[in-house]
């Protein structure tokens, strides 16, 4: 791979394209990584079927394109070259970063993509089959598209890095972490140190000097405790599933219970697997949906029982979630509630915080009723202890630890 680095590149006027590909997806958006604006974003879904398409959002104007026969993520990345191309924004692109989901205990800083790195990202797809070989797909799609641009990988799990040995370790036999890595590894990680930054900016503080718990609560969830800045402790593990309950994922399980569903009730391995990472978590609860928002109206709109259990142990696993972290440190500046649910839900907000009465958390009413639809914003009551809503962004952290990477490889 051939990836040319000018020695007198200025990345003021530049801008990295950023792409999040899924096994059936390729977000992508093309962001200023100083100001974080997105000039043009945009979505192919539905790749390998026939239904494939993608829609490119620019200066306000949507267009969707359906993709031709082979319907792939090669398909959509032409389109949108040649978008780029007839827009004339090829020229502001100085490198492509990729999310990647998975760098293991190698990964904890942003990568220029080599051979060596993709291989690395293959090798961890033992440890995230979901999601590194799609990202694999889309480096390689881009690595096609965009031959002559740098190719940078940012790990969600890079965060994490810092956590302690006893965060990370199992109560396994230690040869398991040793021999296979088995280990928590933590996911969401540009999430949690985005609002992390962002909190620390209205804490008028340097990161370093912050300590805050920040609840990313989207279809996946994850709770992440940070001490002087750096993430301590986290709730998703070696893979997804552990943790707090999700749309569709369970969270923390007995082992046992795997036993139970395998050896009594006559499960396969697959089945257990879809069961907790498909069936589970609010859609299991209710057995309506894994959406929010459908639960919230089921519940306020037609009562209905199921709908509010689920969100109501959705809520309860969280807090407890939340109460566990404040072990890990010795002072608390606030907590962050970020994702779609923790964005825009004022009542999981509103059930979450009032279990944590005793850490000193309280809301205000109405500042959480008018914190929601992309605002962020301070909600908690007076004299009690801050609790923010901050709207995540992802991509702008993948833009400017891109262009960071740049500038060292640049000197
Ligand atoms: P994400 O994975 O971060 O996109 O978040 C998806 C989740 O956010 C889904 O459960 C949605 O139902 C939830 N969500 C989005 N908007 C709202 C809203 N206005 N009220 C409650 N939940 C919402």
């Amino acid at each position: 791979m051939t990836q040319q680095i000018s020695q007198s590149q200025d990345f003021t006027d530049k801008e990295i394209l950023v792409i999040n590909c899924g096994s059936s997806s390729v977000k992508f958006s093309l962001i200023n990584p100083a100001t974080g604006e997105s000039e043009l974003s945009g979505l192919a879904q539905c790749l390998l079927s026939s239904d494939a398409n993608i829609t490119i959002k620019y200066q306000g104007e949507k267009k969707t394109y359906n993709l031709a026969a082979p319907f792939d993520h090669q398909c959509a990345l032409a389109i949108l070259v040649s978008q780029l191309q007839q827009l004339g924004l090829v020229k502001s692109i100085c490198a492509v970063g990729h999310r990647v989901v998975h760098g293991g205990e190698q990964y904890s800083e942003p990568t220029l993509i080599t051979n060596e790195v993709e291989q690395a990202i293959s090798q961890l797809a033992k440890l995230a089959p979901l999601h590194n070989p799609a990202n694999l797909i889309g480096i390689k799609a881009c690595q096609q598209a965009f031959s002559d641009l740098p190719q940078i990988a940012i790990f969600d799990t890079a965060f994490h890095q810092t956590m302690p040995e006893k965060a990370y370790i199992y109560g396994l036999p230690y040869s398991l972490y040793q021999e296979h890595g088995v280990r928590r590894y933590g996911f969401h990680g540009t999430s949690h140190y985005f609002v992390a930054k962002q909190a620390a900016k209205q804490l008028a503080k340097p990161l370093e000097q912050c300590n805050l718990i920040s609840a990313h609560l989207g279809n996946g969830c994850s709770v992440t405790v940070i001490k002087d800045g750096k993430s301590v402790d986290t709730s998703l593990g070696m893979t997804p599933v552990e943790g707090v309950m999700m749309g569709t994922r369970s969270g923390d399980l007995d082992a046992g219970i795997i036993f139970h569903l395998v050896e009594q009730l006559g499960y396969s391995i697959t089945d257990v697997d879809n069961l907790v990472n498909k069936k589970s978590g609010l859609l299991g609860v209710s057995g309506i949906s894994n959406d929010c928002r459908a639960l919230e109206t089921a519940m306020l709109e037609d009562n209905n029982s199921q709908a509010k259990l689920a969100l109501t142990v959705f809520c309860y696993r969280i807090a407890k979630s939340i109460a566990s972290y404040s072990a890990s440190l010795t002072s608390l500046d606030g907590l962050i509630f970020t994702g779609g649910i923790g964005e825009n839900s004022s009542w999981v907000r509103q059930q979450i915080i009032q279990q944590l009465s005793l850490l000193n958390f309280a809301l205000d009413p109405d500042k959480n009723l008018a914190t929601r639809f992309g605002a962020s914003g301070n909600i908690s009551a007076d004299n009690a202890r801050d609790c923010w809503v901050i709207a995540t962004n992802e991509e702008w952290v993948i833009a400017e630890q891109s262009a960071q990477l740049l500038t060292t490889l640049d000197k």
